[in-house]
C-alpha cells in the first residue's frame, strides 16, 4: 500500500514534466520551479515595458509638453509612476498569459488524444 500512497503524493509538472510532491505544486499542477521562472521573466519583460514607455511619455512630454524647469520634477515624477504602472501591469498580464496559454495548450493536447 505503501508504493500507492507515493504513486498519489508525486505529480508530473504539467509545463516541465518533473515529479514533484503534490503539495509542491499550484493548481495549474506546475512546480515552484517553473512558477518562479515564469515569475522573473514576467518582472523583467514588465521592466522592459514600463521603461519603453517611460522613455516615449518621457520624449513626448519633452517635445509636445516642453515643460518649464519649475515643473520638471513633477514631470519626472509622472514618467517614473507611470513606468512603476505600467512594469507592474505589464507583469501581470504577461503572467497570466502564459499560464492560460500553459493550460489551453494542456487542453488541446488532451481533446486531441481523446479523440483518436
Ligand atoms: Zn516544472
Amino acid at each position: 500500500m505503501k508504493w500507492m500512497l507515493r504513486e498519489i503524493d508525486e505529480v508530473n509538472c504539467t509545463r516541465c514534466g518533473d515529479t514533484n510532491d503534490r503539495s509542491d505544486l499550484d493548481r495549474l499542477l506546475w512546480c515552484k520551479d517553473c512558477v518562479s521562472s515564469v515569475g522573473s521573466l514576467a518582472k523583467s519583460w514588465g521592466w522592459i515595458i514600463g521603461l519603453v514607455i517611460a522613455i516615449a511619455l518621457g520624449l513626448w512630454i519633452w517635445i509636445v509638453v516642453q515643460p518649464s524647469n519649475m515643473l520638471i520634477g513633477g514631470w519626472a515624477g509622472i514618467v517614473l509612476a507611470a513606468m512603476y504602472v505600467s512594469a507592474r501591469v505589464t507583469r501581470e498580464v504577461l503572467y497570466g498569459v502564459i499560464r492560460m496559454k500553459n493550460s489551453s495548450q494542456i487542453q488541446a493536447v488532451s481533446s486531441k488524444e481523446e479523440s483518436y
